[in-house]
């Protein structure tokens, strides 16, 4: 079966999508829900299986767990509410007798509980297991097809063991296990540091696919020896316009609230201004802590630095971050204040009748405004502000952070000689050290080498296989199509027909098909009584590596060989052909081979 379609459909914004959709591998069936047609299933039972022979190769062992998973599991690791909850992603349903149930969108859970009720020696650890399962992810912005879906297909790994630097070893082996993954794939991967949340954190690293259309900012540096997602990447702020020492003085500022037109009128540079954020953490357990934020005036906030330092300083789980605004403000029956004109030492007492906020900021100041002697600041007066101040004059002793958007441009830690570029990716895989987070919250424990009980040090590994599918298309394609590694392919090769009423041309094309598929070669036979054009342009539509072409010279035996991604073209006699088909896709299978020792 093999229906293909001509026009670009209409809600598919990115080349792979459209690609996928255009080759009939995928179907849509609601927003973010996808069927995989017959030839789609070969290209992800191809990706599973080289999954599971690297993963079983490194001694991972593989299982598989329930997607229906229990409420109380969620409770007691405290990640119910924030999953199902607002904007959670967890889809949840009740049962007949009333008990409330999720769809897996993790595993974490499932697989401490079994993990801590089966394992109680440090002497039956370490172990890895994982399986290949379909994830539910109510997502907010289901979008690029495979690529962000609700339902999709991931590998997910968790390894148990009884102390740090095992686990450690673990994800090292992950590590390496991974790069040989993909490399068998045939796709070019980016492994970057990424973020690791707020509690529990250790290494964690994203492997990208680097792509125009990719949803994450990477920054890479120039010698290549750095690489981090935006969300985590660290950086030298550009050096500062310092200014001069002198008295404090104030500045009459009126209409000037944006940085721009403040150092227009009052020349001077954005990165002699401290710059002041007010922020609300909503915290799971409803009560709602203001933020004061101090930042370089030409410099950004990065959310995801935020949230996690936010979390670490106030020890609360926050669900979510928002801006203090004037309805804000009215809602807890509080004066407005002179937003435009704020300083980093507002006073807590204008939080004093909140109606319900906490009633003193948690005040962060990023290391770019922290590390200024002399700066111009706000000073909580309306259409004012104050120039030559310093920290000392500034009676408040907010916490030192690193918050700022590291940015292209910016120069490197590991060396101030090396800057910052930017490109897009798409995470294909997560390897994370989560340390003792999970096992702690599920009071999981086994007993280590003292005799004492002790929580499992634990990592997780995680592989999207439908999205590793459509980001392969998206690095390997051309204006007529898909150029499949062949490793992924669905086939290997497709055999033309030129013309099925030619009698020469249906036996020796039937005849090389016979013979490809004894030498177990995945080959697909294109005999449908259409047109040779139809026919060409369909094949390099689904990018299957390897065109045979049987047409008019098939009297004398003679064939057209073409590879798809080179369009290389050859006419050969058919035995040589299948030869050289058979050389080359050995060739390939074992270059894996070798690569694996
Ligand atoms: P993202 O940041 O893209 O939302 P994530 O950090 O939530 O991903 P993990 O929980 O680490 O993802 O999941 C492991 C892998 O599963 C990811 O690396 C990605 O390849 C894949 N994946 C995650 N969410 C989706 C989705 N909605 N659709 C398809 N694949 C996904
Ligand atoms: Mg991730």
């Amino acid at each position: 079966m093999l229906v293909t379609l001509r026009d670009v459909p209409a809600d598919a914004e990115i080349t792979s999508h459209q690609l996928l959709l255009r080759g009939g591998y995928i179907r849509r069936i609601a927003a973010g829900v996808y069927a995989y047609m017959p030839m789609m299933w070969r290209v992800l039972n191809k990706i599973t299986s080289i999954v599971q022979t690297r993963m079983d190769g490194s001694g991972a062992l593989q299982t598989l767990l329930p997607q229906l998973h229990p409420a109380e599991l969620w409770e007691r690791s405290g990640r119910w509410k924030g999953y199902t909850a607002g904007e959670g992603i967890m889809f949840n349903l009740t049962d007949r007798q009333n008990r409330n149930f999720g769809l897996g969108p993790t595993h974490e859970e499932v697989i401490t509980t079994i993990i801590s009720e089966l394992l109680h020696s440090y002497k039956q650890l370490p172990v890895n297991l994982y399986q290949i399962q379909t994830k539910f992810r109510d997502e907010i912005r289901p979008r690029f097809g495979l690529m962000r879906s609700r339902e999709f297909i991931m590998k997910d790994a968790y390894s148990f063991h009884s102390q740090e630097i095992d686990l450690k070893d673990t994800y090292e082996r992950m590590n390496k296990t991974y790069k040989e993954i993909f490399a068998d794939c045939g796709i070019n991967t980016v492994a970057v540091y990424a973020d690791s949340g707020a509690i529990g954190g250790g290494a964690s690293q994203e492997f990208m696919v680097t792509a125009d259309s990719g949803e994450d900012l990477i920054l890479t540096s120039s010698d290549g020896l750095y690489a981090a997602n935006q969300e985590k990447a660290e950086s030298r702020p550009p050096k500062a316009n310092p200014l001069d020492k002198a008295e404090v003085i104030e500045l009459e500022t009126p209409d000037q609230i944006t940085i721009e037109s403040l150092c227009s009128t009052q020349e001077i540079h954005p990165s002699q201004i401290v710059k002041v954020i007010l922020m609300l953490a909503l915290n799971e357990d409803e009560t709602t802590q203001p933020l004061l934020i101090a930042i370089r005036g030409d410099q950004e906030v990065n959310e995801t630095k935020l949230m996690n330092m936010a979390t670490k300083e106030s020890g609360k789980t926050i669900l979510d971050i928002v801006q203090i605004t004037p309805d804000k403000l009215k809602s807890q029956g509080l004066e407005q204040w002179p937003f435009g004109a704020i300083g980093p030492d507002l006073k807590d007492k204008l939080l004093h009748n909140a109606k319900s906020w906490e009633k003193s900021f948690l005040r962060l100041v990023d290391n770019s405004a922290a590390d200024l002697d002399y700066f111009v600041c706000g000073a909580n007066k309306k259409d004012t502000h104050r120039k030559f101040v310093t920290w000392d004059l500034l009676d408040v002793s907010p916490i030192k952070v690193d918050i700022r958007k590291a940015k292209a441009g910016d120069h490197c830690i590991h060396d101030p000689k090396q800057y910052l570029k930017e490109c897009r990716g798409i995470e294909v895989g997560h390897i994370f050290q989560l340390g003792q987070k999970y096992s702690k919250a599920l009071n999981a424990t086994f007993t280590n080498e003292e005799g004492k009980q002790e929580p499992f040090w634990m990592g997780c590994y995680g592989i999207g296989i439908s999205r590793l599918a459509q980001a392969a298309i998206e690095q390997n394609n051309d204006k007529e199509g898909i150029c499949w590694p062949i490793s992924i392919a669905p086939f290997e090769v497709i055999i033309v027909i030129a013309n099925m009423q030619d009698i020469n041309q249906q036996t020796l094309g039937e005849k090389i098909y016979r013979e490809l598929k004894s030498l177990g070669i995945d080959v697909l036979i294109d005999d449908r009584n259409e047109r040779a054009g139809v026919k060409f342009k369909d094949a390099d539509l689904i990018g299957i590596p390897w065109r045979l072409v049987v047409g008019r010279e098939a009297s004398s035996q003679q064939v057209e060989l073409m590879e798809r991604s080179t369009k290389k073209c050859k006419i050969l006699g058919a035995d040589i052909a299948i030869k050289k088909l058979i050389k080359e896709i050995c060739q390939s299978k074992t270059y894996l081979r070798t690569e694996s020792l």
